[in-house]
């Protein structure tokens, strides 16, 4: 940040009284800017056993496969981000959500959260910001071609629930790369 965004003055980097840590301050008008972490918010959506994946058509990460998730809008529940997301990449609609992996990612200042999902019907089609919206068997999980560590995190994680039928809620914190794991695929 640059500029204040309520008079336009230059701000400076500096401990606001009474706080303890930097923040951006605009010493014009007395402005504190508070910068806080952004949360993804998506889904895991499920079809007769198989799981639904978007291949990026956007930077970062072009290419390569997701699951569908995107930042939450304001004025909007984390479900409805999570619903919205699904519908924008994927063009699919899911239902009966559960709150399934939840992720602290301090070296970029987010938390990613998935739902499990239930897809609705297996009519769908990615939108402008996938080149692809597939179906997978668990077995054929791209494993080496995914976007994110949260998506791989997750679904590693919804493998070894399923073979056990237990999806409690994980709480996590990943590093700045997830080294390699034990994967299941
Ligand atoms: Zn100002």
């Amino acid at each position: 940040m640059k500029f204040c965004s309520y008079c336009g003055a230059r701000v400076v980097r500096k401990i606001p009284p009474g706080e303890d840590r930097e923040r951006f301050v605009c010493e014009a008008c007395g402005a504190i800017h508070y910068q806080n972490p952004k949360i993804i918010a998506g889904c895991l959506p499920e079809w007769q056993g198989q799981i639904l994946l978007c291949r990026r058509a956007i930077e970062p990460r072009l290419g390569l496969w997701t699951l569908p998730a995107g930042f939450m809008e304001l004025g909007e529940t984390l479900e409805q981000a999570a619903i919205r997301e699904t519908w924008e990449e994927a063009g699919a609609k899911v239902a009966e959500l559960k709150l399934y992996t939840v992720f602290s990612l301090p070296h970029v200042d987010q938390i990613h959260l998935f739902f499990r999902a239930k897809l609705l019907s297996d009519r769908f089609a990615p939108g402008p910001e996938s080149l692809e919206a597939k179906l997978f068997a668990t077995s054929e999980i791209p494993w080496q071609e995914l976007a994110f560590s949260t998506i791989r995190r997750t679904l590693e994680c919804f493998l070894e629930d399923r073979r056990q039928q237990r999806f409690e809620v994980k709480v996590e914190h990943l590093p700045p790369s997830l080294p390699p794991s034990k994967r299941a695929g």
